[in-house]
């Protein structure tokens, strides 16, 4: 295989894996994640910014491998918690976090201001790294909702039970996969950094769209 022209997607995230190589897989750019790449390292998330962790996750991996890494960061984002829980998504009910515990504590937070709006975004921030560690491109993506009283759907994962999106009156746990893809915190991000993927690793080649 011609590691230089495939693109590691530099995340263990099950749910993320998933969506990324469906989004990505309109470029005709094979993709590949980190399972099997003996190389790979576990990257400390030490950034204060989904930005500056995204950039972390992605240059330290390309470092390791010697290969193009597209990696991102993203979470969401509850205005009536200050923020929280933010860039500690995936960690926010601390050691051994699960998604079904996560959300129960985000529930746990919200009963206790019942009187606080329930707004909320998601944000995703994706970066891309040469294989020496530089990053070349990076992007960002924000989805707004509102935080249900109870959890819904099965789809998706993370917070997806628990996230409404206003439009359709629904959480992403019962929207389908194909409108998530339109309308998601990652799917923006990843159509803003698209246009950078066709250039880096196919330099001369006709974007997908054109092709
Ligand atoms: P990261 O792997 O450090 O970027 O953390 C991502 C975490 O944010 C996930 O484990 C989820 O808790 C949350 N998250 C990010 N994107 C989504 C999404 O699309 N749906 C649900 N939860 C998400």
């Amino acid at each position: 295989m011609d590691t230089t022209a495939t693109l590691v997607l530099g995340t263990t995230n099950a749910g993320k894996l998933r969506e990324l190589a469906e989004l990505l897989s309109p470029l005709g750019i094979p993709c590949c994640s980190l399972a099997g790449l003996d190389a790979a390292v576990e990257v400390e998330e030490t950034g204060d910014s989904f930005a500056a962790n995204a950039a972390l996750k992605a240059s330290q991996q390309a470092l390791a491998l010697g290969r193009w890494v597209l990696a991102e960061d993203s979470g969401l984002v509850v205005d009536a918690l200050g923020g929280a829980p933010g860039i500690f998504s995936a960690r926010f009910s601390g050691a051994g976090a699960t998604d079904s515990r996560n959300n129960s504590l985000l529930l746990e937070r919200l009963a206790a201001l019942p009187a606080a709006p329930r707004s909320a975004h998601y944000a995703c921030h994706a970066a891309l790294s040469d294989p020496a560690g530089t990053i070349v491109a990076v992007s960002n993506g924000v989805c707004g909702g509102l935080i249900a009283d109870h959890p819904a759907g099965a789809g998706g994962f993370g917070y997806d039970p628990l996230f409404i999106v206003p439009e359709y009156h629904r959480t992403f746990g019962e929207l389908s996969p194909a409108v998530k893809a339109v309308i998601s915190h990652r799917a923006r991000a990843m159509r803003a950094i698209i246009p950078a993927i066709e250039r880096s690793l196919h330099p001369g080649r006709p974007p997908a769209g054109e092709r």
